[in-house]
Parts: structure tokens; sequence; C-alpha cells
């Protein structure tokens, strides 16, 4: 694919972002809340209509694309070949239903299972993070700088403490400088890219979790991993972390200590 083709569909994508200006306070003023498989697995309009609107845009411009994303059946889906979008039309629900803030919108696009675009669209506070592959990655059309190194002593960690074992906790609260969650994985991995985080781990993203992380960590020099230290398979999602490279192999040599990091 050349680079122009890439670029005419960046300017297509980011024209249907800017159309959720207006779409997003419509729906969240008419919010409707269902449970999926449990009271704290939420689902609202938002997300559906989101998503919905998405692929009515796919099916308009690029027909022959597919979409991989979360409020849909994949089951049709061969994500390892040809041209496919990995979708979270709301990351951080539980933020957006509890505090209206803290949520966002994920979206990567791979060509035989090759990241080429991502956007992560921080929608409360307007800022449409995106990363095209060879050109680097952008803040509302700002480039970003590769995060400067940094050990976890001076690291802020950001994980599920809920799903670790109390040692692996503690032993990664007294290794680094302290620990923060703001419970959506997209603007978790976020802080990490722009060097505000040391590392965000979770022990069990879907694809459209982690779909446009992987962009941004090469383009900016992060690490990008299973917790052993693997690739992640975007179509499968799994254990993984977004690390700055000064702390990557510090914080694995902690997850895997004695019993390992599960509960
Ligand atoms: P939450 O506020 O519901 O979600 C925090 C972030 O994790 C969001 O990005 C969310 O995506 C994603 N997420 C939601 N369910 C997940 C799951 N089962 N596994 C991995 N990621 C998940 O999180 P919470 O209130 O802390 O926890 C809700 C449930 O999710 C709990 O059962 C928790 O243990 C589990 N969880 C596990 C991990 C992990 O590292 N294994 C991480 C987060 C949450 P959406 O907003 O798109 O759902
Ligand atoms: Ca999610
Ligand atoms: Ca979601």
């Amino acid at each position: 694919m050349d680079k122009q083709q890439l670029f005419d569909i960046d300017v297509a994508v980011r024209s249907w972002f800017s159309t959720l200006n207006v779409t997003i306070p419509r729906l969240i003023e008419h919010m409707e809340t269902d449970t999926k498989q449990n009271r704290f697995d939420l689902v609202t309009n938002v997300d559906r209509d989101i998503q919905q609107n998405f692929e009515q845009f796919l099916q308009h411009f690029y027909p022959s694309h597919q979409l991989l994303a979360e409020e849909k059946s994949n089951q049709q889906i061969d994500a390892y070949h040809g041209h496919v979008w990995v979708m979270d039309p709301i990351d951080g629900t539980m933020n957006l239903v509890k505090q209206q803030t803290d949520y966002c919108v994920i979206l990567a696009y791979f060509v035989d299972s090759e990241p080429m675009l991502s956007y992560i669209y921080d929608y409360p506070n307007g800022i449409l993070y995106k990363a095209i592959k060879g050109e680097g990655a952008y803040a509302n059309d700002q480039p970003l700088k590769p995060p400067h190194t940094m050990d976890i002593k001076d690291a802020i960690l950001s994980f599920n403490a809920q799903v670790l074992n109390l040692e692996t906790v503690k032993a990664l609260f007294d290794a680094s400088f302290s620990y923060r969650i703001i419970g959506s994985c997209g603007l978790d991995s976020m802080r990490v890219i722009k060097g505000q985080f040391g590392a965000h781990v979770n022990t069990n993203p879907k694809p459209w979790d982690i779909g446009a992380q992987f962009l941004f960590a090469s383009e900016l020099g992060l690490k990008m991993t299973t917790l052993d230290n693997e690739p992640v398979d975007f179509a499968k999602g799994g254990p993984f972390i977004i690390s700055n490279k000064g702390c990557h192999q510090q914080v694995l040599d902690i997850l895997n200590d004695g019993d390992g990091y599960q509960k």
C-alpha cells in the first residue's frame, strides 16, 4: 500500500472521528446502560451506536474491509489477512457511566497483520491521538516525541491490583515511584506512550483493548510484549505490557518472580 493511500484513509477516518463530537453528547444525553456477563460488565447505547456508525462508514467507503470489534460477533473474521479494523467503541465504559470522563475510542487498521494506522480518541479532553506507519505519532496533529528512558524507581506503574497476587502488588509498589490506574486500557497506555507512566499491564485484554497500541509503541520506541516478553498476537490479545524501555524488563522480572503474578 503506498503512502498516499494511507494518508487518504487517515483523512477519511479523521473526518469520521469529527462526527463523534456531535453524536457522543447526544447519545450521552439519552444514555441507557445494560449489563453483559455480570453486573460490572457494562455496555451502553453509546458503545453500540459508535460501533454501528463506524460499521456503516466502512460499508460505504471501504466495503471490502473487515471489522473486529467488541460489541459484535467476530466469528467470520479472518483477522490475519487483508484490510482489518479493530475497534473498541468505548474503552472505559464504567468510567463513562459512573464518572462521565476517562474513556476513549480505540481504533486500529491492519493490512495483512501489519499495523498501518492507529487512533485513540480521548473525547472528554478533545484529543485525537494517531500513529501512521513510518510517519510517527501525533496528538491533534502535534508530533509526539519518544519518551525519555525511565528506571522503575522513577516510574508510575499502572495495573489492575485486583487480579495480581498480593506479593507481586507489594513488590511493584516497593520498586516503583508510585501507582495509578485510570481504568481505560487505551488511556492508561497513552500515559505510558507520552512518558507520564513507566508501564501499563493488563493480564486479560481482548484485541480491541490493545489494537492501537502496537503502532504507537513501534513509532515511539516503547516496548509492547506479552508478560513472557514475547510478541503479542493482535488478533488474540492476552496478557500484555506496554512499557518505557527503561523499566520493561524490571517490571517483567517482578511479575514473573516466585509463583508468578496471578492471584
Ligand atoms: P473496568 O473499569 O471495568 O475496566 C478497566 C479497563 O479494563 C477498561 O479498559 C476495560 O475495557 C478493560 N476491561 C474490562 N473488563 C476486563 C477484563 N475482564 N479483563 C481485562 N480488561 C478488562 O475495570 P475494573 O472495574 O477495574 O474491573 C472490572 C472487571 O474487569 C473485574 O473483573 C476486573 O478484574 C477485570 N479487569 C481485569 C484486568 C486485568 O488486568 N486482568 C484489567 C481491568 C479489568 P472496557 O471499558 O472496554 O470494558
Ligand atoms: Ca476495552
Ligand atoms: Ca469497550
